[in-house]
């Protein structure tokens, strides 16, 4: 049979379209773990007590969870770069091809608990991480196991999970399904119901909190958390379902 050259040409150009569409869309080279900082300049998410953004906060502990997991040789993607912008539907859509989607957050109270602390508007309620699934998300059970995983290296490094989403108030009534590891059902999460991979969001610190934000921007702080995820990440590939 004699293929001529035009034909070659198509081949090849077959060829590279499908490779490049599989790299957008994540199928055969991405990293097993998907990070996605919260929020972003456009949407900032809450302030903390000091008056500090909370994307801002998420964008560092992201940085600094990237480089802890690189230097071990723990490969991960991120969602969006420091000051980008991207919807949260989108988010989850990048999960695609990903075995393990951890979106990072920082936390607040219902504004009814907020006073002035230093002119500014701070609250002594709440402290401690928490830690969100969706049963609407496609691999419920496993987003489950893999925040009782990270739940429980969080309290083996001395964290204390916070039960103030579980309070019977407008905004919160979470319902509860680990009070010890501080794990909590919230199935209109939108990064965490339209991912198609396993979903978990973490609430690292309440930064309403005055003591609570000192330590959120502590490195020791963001370094344990980093060390968590590393382990829960470890713990993933292993058992990957
Ligand atoms: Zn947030």
């Amino acid at each position: 049979m004699r293929v001529s050259v035009d034909n070659m040409v198509f081949c090849l150009r077959f060829v590279f379209f499908c490779l490049f569409f599989s790299v957008l869309s994540c199928e055969a080279f991405c990293a097993d773990l998907l990070l996605d900082p919260g929020h972003s300049p456009k949407k900032p998410g809450t302030t903390s007590c000091s008056g500090i953004p909370e994307y801002q906060f998420n964008d560092q502990l992201v940085q600094t969870i990237v480089r802890f997991l690189g230097e071990r040789h723990l490969g991960c993607d991120v969602t969006r770069r420091p000051q980008e912008d991207l919807g949260l539907k989108e988010r989850g859509a990048k999960a695609r091809g990903h075995k393990w989607f951890l979106s990072i957050h920082h936390d607040a109270v219902q504004p009814v608990y907020l006073e002035r602390i230093n002119g500014q508007l701070c609250s002594r309620k709440a402290r401690g991480y928490s830690l969100f699934v969706s049963q609407k998300n496609p691999h419920f059970e496993t987003s489950l196991l893999y925040a009782r995983v990270l739940g429980e290296l969080l309290i083996s490094m001395g964290f204390q999970p916070s039960t103030h989403h579980g309070e019977a108030i407008q905004g919160e009534n979470r319902p509860l399904l680990d009070a010890r590891l501080g794990i909590y059902q919230y199935d209109n999460l939108v990064v965490l119901k339209t991912s198609e991979a396993p979903a978990v969001l973490l609430e690292a610190a309440v930064i309403v909190h005055p003591d609570e934000e000192r330590l959120a921007r502590h490195p020791g702080f963001q370094k344990a958390i980093a060390e968590a995820v590393a382990q829960t990440l470890r713990f993933v590939q292993n058992h990957s379902f």
